[in-house]
């Protein structure tokens, strides 16, 4: 298959998932920049949850990120919280309704289904060929990476577990699963 051919397969793959997350938002009167941006904040770390990162990551303005979480707050889906320390920094969380609306989008549109039919060989070869892909046009785009964090270059071990080598702060678990606007891969 040539590289043409493989590119037009993933932008119709793209194409096919924007479908469904735009038929699924509907359903529950939302737009799908809302339903992305509230799928981002189930995704992302304590370091990432803020209008500004919603924004670097969906490639949205001010304007419609506000306006979306908005809404996203009118029905009941999102929370917000101002920082402890720093009461300029608001916090956005998916309330357990939010949550539940995404963990339904998820079982929806997945490629899971459909990618289980191949064997465990080729998925793991499709993943790192996608993976890498992925970090080059980031690269050569100048896009944060938003990865996940036990993949990021500061992400440190030791004795009691992991610790952001950024913030100095522990991580636990689950916060290494999550994607983060600061992380960077090792070079
Ligand atoms: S280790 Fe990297 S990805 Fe994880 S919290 Fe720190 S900066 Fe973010």
């Amino acid at each position: 298959m040539s590289l043409p051919e493989v590119n037009e397969v993933l932008e119709r793959l793209c194409n096919l998932l924007r479908m469904e997350t735009r038929a699924f938002a509907l359903k529950y009167g939302l737009q799908p920049v809302q339903m992305e941006a509230l799928t981002y904040l189930t995704q992302c770390n304590r370091y990432s949850d803020t209008p500004q990162a919603v924004g670097e990551y969906l490639g949205l303005t001010k304007g419609t990120v506000s306006q979306s979480l908005k809404i996203l707050e009118q029905k009941g889906l999102l929370r917000k919280q101002t920082d402890k320390q720093d009461k300029r920094i608001v916090h956005l969380s998916p309330t357990v309704k939010g949550k539940n609306l995404i963990k339904h989008t998820s079982a929806d549109k997945t490629l899971t289904p459909s990618l289980a039919k191949a064997n465990s060989k080729k998925i793991s070869e499709l993943n790192s060929v996608l993976r890498s892909t992925l970090i080059e046009m980031q690269k050569a785009n100048q896009r944060k990476a938003f990865a996940a964090c036990h993949t990021c270059r500061f992400n440190e071990k030791n004795e009691k577990g992991s610790v952001c080598g950024l913030t100095h702060e522990s991580l636990s678990v689950q916060d290494v699963q999550l994607i983060c606007r600061e992380h960077e891969y090792p070079s």
